[in-house]
């Protein structure tokens, strides 16, 4: 890397936290830090691409929150506590006005999830955002896909289909009123549900987060489980912005609620006695959780509507390579 380049790090990544994990950030060839005895490493990467991951004219502002955001949600889904993230830009140019921008809101979404970014790569290229973000678990809390089993209770947090309608109204350039607002808003800046996987962590083995729709990400769970699924359709929880964009509930686009991208709510897979305490987590943490349907032996996954008939999807969820 040229010295320009570096005195841009310098200026605008080294991070104001300093976690007491990090012997070494940013500055040398590795960063260096400590697990805590009796913890595991949590790693993840995602990568957000210009036209691809986020709308062309979105912000510096929300690209930084998200690129954040869609790690910090893979955490959430093992349970895992954030810790400290790695930062690979890929810049067509160096925008100055861009770059103060984008870094800014990177500091301050990390500050706000106390993750320590301690290391990345900056490159010339089309506008494209790595990044790792590391977090701690306990292994006996570690929430994974392959866990579920018959008789479960299948739940999801917050809404669904809220950051597809988002996209829609980026798309055809109507935003209009406050209702159309926040739907942009839930697709530019999700909120990982970093609290609620580590709290439900302590009653459930089995979690995902919806990334590309609620359909494909419970499939997830269904092909690594090995089971099957039934869903109740008029169970998905809905915002209000959503059910009023779509003039009422009848004309909600259930394509969108089920395979629209972008959520980042959690989808869990629980045992019925731990409703309660599930309902507990729920209420401290102010965020509903949804029943939403049962894990079932027989490996098909039904989504049905109030009369109990088959709802059939037009397309799964988003896929990269078709
Ligand atoms: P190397 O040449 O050894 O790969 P670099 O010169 O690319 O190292 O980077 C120098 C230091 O700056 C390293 O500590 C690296 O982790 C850090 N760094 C580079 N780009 C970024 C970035 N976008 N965000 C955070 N840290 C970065
Ligand atoms: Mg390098």
């Amino acid at each position: 890397m040229v010295s320009g380049e570096f005195n841009l790090i310098n200026k605008y990544f080294l991070s104001s936290s300093n976690r007491k994990d990090v012997s070494l950030g940013i500055g040398d060839d590795c960063a260096i830090v400590s697990v805590p005895e009796g913890k595991q490493l949590a790693i993840t990467t995602d990568t957000l691409i210009d036209g691809v991951h986020f709308p062309s004219n979105t912000s510096p502002e929300d690209i930084a929150c998200k690129a954040i955001a869609v790690n910090l949600s893979d955490l959430a889904s093992m349970g895992a506590e954030p810790a400290w993230l790695t930062l690979a830009l890929s810049l067509p140019q160096v925008d100055e006005s861009w770059i103060k921008s984008f870094s800014d809101s990177f500091r301050q979404w990390a500050e706000k999830y106390n993750v320590q970014l301690i290391g990345g790569d900056t490159t010339q290229g089309p506008l494209s955002i790595t990044v790792q973000a590391m977090g701690l678990v306990d292994a006996e809390n570690i929430m994974r896909r392959d866990c579920a089993r018959p008789g479960d209770a299948i739940y999801v947090s917050g809404t669904l289909g809220d950051a597809a309608a988002g996209l829609k109204i980026v798309q055809q350039g109507q935003v209009v009123d406050a209702n159309h607002a926040w739907l942009v808003d839930r697709l530019n800046r999700p909120q990982p549900r970093v609290e609620l996987g580590m709290k439900v962590s302590a009653v459930c083995r089995c979690a995902i987060d919806i990334s590309d729709g609620l359909a494909a990400d419970l499939g997830h769970i269904l092909e690594a489980s090995k089971c099957g699924a039934t869903v109740n359709i008029d169970r998905l929880p809905l915002s209000h912005q959503l059910v009023e964009y779509s003039t009422n509930r009848d004309e909600v686009d259930w394509e969108m609620v089920l395979s629209g991208g972008d959520d980042y709510e959690l989808c869990l897979v629980v045992t019925p006695e731990n409703d309660n305490k599930l309902m507990k987590i729920a209420s401290e943490l102010s965020l509903p959780l949804t029943r939403i349907g049962v894990i079932e032996e027989h490996r098909s996954f039904n989504i049905i509507d109030e009369t109990g008939a088959r709802y059939l999807l037009d397309k799964a969820g988003y896929e990269h390579f078709t």
